[in-house]
């Protein structure tokens, strides 16, 4: 007999990161088809089985792969008409990809601030300034204060969680705006029974590495409009008026995804379905083990949402936990455990510096006190265990 416990030994060396991709299906024959057959550009059988499976999984039409999530929303919003000098009113608690695809329009991002129960875009904040603060002129609504033309709503359903979609849905209609859904970080996530990302005239999604499925880098388009994805396959390739004597008769770009790269979306998407069930029971397992830590707020789960748990979140109270969010981070990395707090609120980013509706308050307290926790589809309970220990451990201490 060893005496040395092997589920010890492992437990001290191993670096339990914070979310990395599950690559263990089919991945390396559909690439190895793709080597082999040297379709490996951006044509390809597997570019439009993607793209099909992909718009059968979310319940779309039409799904238009982009080389990144990125890209997918810039096309996104030059389709749905945001121009030079335009407003787009989006969530000021995201990562940073939205509010750029704003400015690649020349369009400019107004923040709207979180909601404290899910740290979703805040709908009732959003209508307090359509209502409030905006008015018509020359049959369009304009921005009062800066005259700015209000041409789209980009919600951002962030870390896996839906947005409460209806109330934004209903003003996109009332003020005749096009909704495109940031899906990105939340592929797999049903609002009201619905996928997200398909709500909405538009949806985007992204296949980083560290998304709910990846293909090293890539993104989708999804729609129900057959002349938008119609367009969007223009746009990102050039736009190609006739491929044949290179006429192009408007600036075009390069954001096709290639057929390497789609084959492993297809093998990440056979799998999906059992990451969000993974997902979801590491979320629960967190919600288990850290809901009674004085000081320490779980994640929640709206009753209209099922979350794909894409990114688990805690906030912490520095008071009644006894230990900033800060030096909690360096006390799980000497464990050897990684965590990371979340994103700065864009109002307040130098990259973007604008107004936020709703004042931003909520969105500064998160990025105060919230700290993401390893949550791989990968992550073992015995992983997870020790994460929850470490983390009771500090608090006691
Ligand atoms: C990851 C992400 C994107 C897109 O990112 P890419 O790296 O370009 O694929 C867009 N929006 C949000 C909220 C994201 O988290």
């Amino acid at each position: 007999m060893s005496v040395i416990d092997p589920s010890k030994k492992g437990e001290t060396a191993a670096h339990i990161p914070l979310c990395v991709p599950e690559i263990r299906g089919n991945e390396w024959e559909y690439i190895k088809e793709c080597l082999d057959t040297n379709w490996v550009s951006s044509a390809g059988s597997y570019v439009d089985r993607f793209e099909r499976e992909f718009a059968d999984y979310v319940g779309a039409d039409h799904a238009v792969a982009c080389v990144n999530g990125t890209a997918a929303l810039h096309v996104a919003l030059e389709i749905a008409g945001v121009e030079s000098g335009d407003a787009v009113l989006t969530s000021t608690l995201t990562f940073i990809a939205p509010a750029n695809a704003v400015r690649y329009c020349g369009g400019w991002p107004i923040f709207v601030d979180a909601e404290e129960g899910h740290l979703q875009l805040d709908a009732s904040k959003l209508r307090n300034f359509l209502d409030q603060r905006c008015e018509e002129s020359n049959g369009e609504l304009v921005d009062a204060e800066t005259g700015r033309r209000i041409a789209a709503l980009l919600p951002v359903h962030i870390l896996g969680h839906p947005v409460d979609l209806e109330p934004v849905l209903e003003l996109g209609e009332e003020y005749n705006l096009p909704v495109i859904e940031d899906a990105s970080e939340s592929l797999g996530a049903l609002y009201r029974g619905e996928p997200v990302g398909v709500l909405g005239d538009m949806g985007c999604f992204s296949f980083n590495g560290n998304k709910m499925i990846t293909t090293g880098g890539g993104g989708m388009l999804v729609t129900d409009n057959s002349e938008w994805a119609e367009r969007a396959r223009y746009l990102t390739t050039q736009a190609k008026d006739d491929p044949v004597e290179y006429i192009h008769r408007e600036i075009g770009y390069n954001y096709r995804l290639t057929n390497l790269q789609a084959a492993m979306g297809c093998a990440q998407l056979e799998q999906l379905d059992e990451y969000v069930a993974k997902k979801r029971r590491i979320a629960e397992r967190y919600g288990e083990g850290l809901g009674d830590v004085p000081g320490i707020e779980p994640m929640y789960e709206a009753e209209w949402a099922r979350s794909s748990a894409w990114l688990y979140t805690i906030r912490i109270e520095a008071e009644s936990f006894g230990m900033s969010r800060h030096v909690l981070t360096d006390t799980l990395s000497d464990a050897g455990i990684e965590s990371r707090p979340l994103w700065q609120p864009l109002h307040e980013s130098p990259a973007h510096e604008s107004r936020c509706v709703g004042g931003g308050r909520i969105a500064e307290r998160v990025k105060a006190d919230a700290l993401c926790l390893p949550c791989s589809v990968g992550l073992t309970p015995e992983q997870q265990q020790k994460v929850i220990r470490e983390i009771r451990k500090a608090g006691e201490a």
